[in-house]
Parts: C-alpha cells; structure tokens; sequence
C-alpha cells in the first residue's frame, strides 16, 4: 500500500530549504503522498531514504514501452480537468494467423494506410496484433513474419501457447512487441519469455481478483513490465473492470493495479465496434484491439481520442505566421483570424471552398478563439497591425484591405487608423464566408 504522508516526512532530510518548490519538507511529504510531486526534486534525499520511498514516488500507473514508439499508461488522474491525460489509448487492428498469406499482406497494407490530418494533427492507428487463432505455432510465426514485414508500426503477438510466442518472438525481438496473453495456467513461462526478449507482457486473469492473485505471483518472477487484462469482453463488464482498475490505482494506489490496461473490442458490426471502442477509450484502456480497418468508421474514434487527449489548459494552435491557400497573387485577399486551431482550420476550410486563391494570418492569441482572445485583450488592433508588420503582407498585395472577423467590427476603427488600410468587417461564423466572398470579392 501507499505511504502516508507523515510515513514520506520521516525519511525527508527536514532541512526545509524550500528547493522543491514548496516551503517546507512537510509540504513536501504531503505533495508526494498525493502524487503531485516527484521525490528526484530534493536533492538531499539519502539513497536508504529513496529506496524505502520508490513505493511513494513512482507514478501510479506504470508507462510501458513497446514497438515504433507506443507508450501505455503513466496516468495520473481520473479526469481531465483534474490535470490531463498523457498517453493517448493506443489502438491496435486485430489481424488472425488463420488469413491466408494474400490475406493477411492486404490487411496489413490497409491498416499502414490509415493515416488523417485534422486541425493540424496527424494521427494514424498504432499497431497490429497478430492472433493465433489457428492455433498452430507454425502458423503464428509466419503470420507474424508477414505483417511485421508490411507495417513499421507497433506489433502484439497474441498467444496462449508459450512455444508459439517464443516463435514468433524470436525474429521480432528487436522490434519490441508486447505479447501476451499470460494466464494463471502459463505465467511462468510467457513471463520468462518477456525477461529474456526484455518485451511487455499481457497478464489476463478472470476477474479482478484472479488479475491481483496472477499480478502478484507474475511480480515474484523479477518482472514488471506488465498490461492488465481483466478478462471481461463485455461494454459493460470491461467499462466496470476498466473503471475499477484506474480508481484502484489513482485513489487508493494499489499497486498490483498500477499497470496500463488492454481491452478488446467485442462486436463485429462496425459502428457498433466504434462505439463500444469510444467507451474504452473514454474510460480508461491504455489499449484498445479492434476488428474494423474501414477509415470512415475509425476516423471518428480517432478524433475522440484526439480530444480526450488534448491538454484543456494548451489549445491546439497554429503556427501564427502569413498562410496561403491555392496559388495567391497580389490581388489575393486578405483575411485576419486568431490562432486557435479550430478556429483557422474552418476558416481556412471555407475560405479553400471560395476557390479564391487568399492570404490569412492567424494572430497569436495564444490559441484562444476570436470571441474570447478580444476579451482577453489578446486580439486587439496594435497586435493586429504588429503581425501584419512582421509577416510583410504589404510586400505581397497590392490592395490594401484587411478581412477581420465580423465578431470584433469594433476594432475596425483603430485598425485601419494604425495601418493606413481598408479594414472589411467579414461574417462573425466562418461558414458565411463563402457568400461574403460571393458578394464582396468576386
Ligand atoms: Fe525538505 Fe528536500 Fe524540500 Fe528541502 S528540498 S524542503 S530538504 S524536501
């Protein structure tokens, strides 16, 4: 169990120096005992006194690495607005060893291609778990041989049998898969199997306290990098399962929970696989395994996570520099927006559809939207007339005309008094710019 906070204070140096950023070593204990602070902060930390508080200072749910660049876990809260979520749900397609060759080599291509720009992120699926289904371990390892020559991305080597796995493995060691899946009947093995490769391993038990029984007898191996499988394959077993697993960890940190946790999706038709996926997504898988490899039905999955996963305290912002869209020229015309990501890609996304070729420079309202960067003061005509200074936009039109956004007409006034320009109050909603183009522009 955790340490409390008066049990961390009696192994602190009690100098209260203030050198980790609170006042006194008490603070200190208190911040560490809620997770809030890291023990690497104070340096006058003995080495007996670290070894004792490893318990209290390690994350509460472990990171584990596996393949191109997945990490799981790390987690340190229940909800977003109490902090932010940092390791977004990994999401994996599954792909059976009981596809033929031809099969399994035009799956993997599909799945290599699921990649999308949005807002100005490029999100992609993470990797592939080959499954052996066919229950032959020769089978598996050319399987897996196959996909992991089509795809660079992560792999999961999903098998019971400990002879398969070490197959498979054994070419694909260096690639860093997580395998799994290790049970009460086979943990001594696969565990041995993930020491010696030093690759994660799944822990799947029935239930939660099989899981804790397997957790601990799997620790007495000297190994822990482990993902949890509560063994549930029901939404609304797994979604319990799921949640009892992170309270467990974050509140009462427990440790043989604090491991990331994998689920699987159970449904078969698409859209139903989509939104059983959101509820794994949403609270709390590290990884997610599904059957579907369609874009349109894993776009919208993808966009969730990428919401989940943003930090609410940084808005996704663009870069706040001239942008252009289509092949402008000097009659070009010349739009003014904030930076907030959402913000500038509508706008860029109905200016595109004017199928007028235009200028547009997103101001740096430290990714606020227009509404609330005026009121924060952040979008005000000397920062406006600044940027345009900076991004040489006179150089480029002839014309003097600046497009703002209808929401903030009232700046017109002291803008086009500080730059000598035309200020043209545009529509206060991004969709109204393709008729303010039509009438205004053409
Ligand atoms: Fe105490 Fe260490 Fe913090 Fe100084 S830096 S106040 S010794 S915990």
């Amino acid at each position: 169990m955790a340490l409390t906070g008066l049990e961390i204070y009696k192994q602190l140096p009690k100098k209260n120096c203030g050198e980790c950023g609170v006042p006194t070593c008490l603070a200190f204990a208190m911040a560490l005992a809620s997770g809030k602070a890291a023990l690497d902060t104070c340096p006058y930390v003995t080495a007996a006194a670290k070894e004792a508080l490893d318990s209290a200072s390690a994350p509460p749910i472990k990171a584990i690495k596996f393949g191109k660049d997945s990490v799981l876990g790390d987690e340190n809260v229940l909800f977003r607005h109490d902090k932010t979520f940092y390791h977004p749900t990994t999401l994996l397609i599954r792909v059976s060893d009981k596809l033929s060759d031809a099969e399994i080599e035009a799956k993997v291509k599909e799945i290599d291609s699921l990649e999308f720009d949005r807002v100005g992120l490029h999100y992609a699926i993470d990797g592939v778990a080959v499954v052996n289904e066919s229950g032959d371990a020769a089978r598996f390892e050319k399987a897996a041989g196959i996909v992991a020559a089509g795809t660079d991305k992560s792999l999961l080597l999903i098998s019971s049998d400990p002879a398969a796995l070490k197959a498979a493995l054994a070419p694909l060691a260096a690639r860093k898969p997580l395998i799994g899946e290790a049970t009460a009947e086979n943990y001594e093995a696969i565990v041995n199997i993930a020491k010696e490769n030093s690759v994660p391993v799944i822990l799947k038990a029935e239930g939660l306290d099989a899981l804790n029984d397997l957790v601990e007898k799997a620790q007495t191996l000297g190994y822990k990098e482990f993902v949890l499988d509560p063994g549930s394959r029901t939404p609304v077993e797994t979604l319990a399962n799921l949640t009892h697993l992170r309270r467990l960890a974050i509140k009462k940190k427990f440790r043989p929970f604090g491991y990331p946790v994998i689920a699987y999706s159970s449904h078969s038709e698409p859209l139903d696989e989509i939104m059983e996926a959101s509820v794994y997504v949403s609270k709390y898988a590290s990884a997610v395994v599904l059957n579907t490899s369609t874009k349109a039905h894993l776009l919208p999955l993808m966009t969730l996570r990428q919401n989940l996963y943003t930090d609410p305290q940084k808005p996704i912002q663009v870069e706040p520099k001239l942008h252009t869209v289509g092949d402008v020229n000097e009659n070009s015309p010349f739009y003014v927006t904030t930076n907030f990501s959402l913000t500038y890609y509508s706008v860029e996304g109905e200016v595109e559809a004017t199928k007028i070729p235009s200028y547009i420079l997103p101001i740096d309202t430290d990714g606020t939207s227009v509404l609330t960067a005026y009121a924060a003061g952040k979008f005000e005509p000397d920062k406006i007339a600044q940027a345009m200074e900076a991004s040489g936009i006179g150089d480029k039109v002839k014309h003097r005309n600046i497009i703002i956004p209808g929401y903030v007409a009232v700046v017109s006034g002291k803008l086009a008094e500080l730059t000598g320009w035309k200020v043209i109050v545009g529509p206060r909603e991004s969709s109204g710019i393709i008729s303010f183009a039509k009438s205004q522009l053409m």
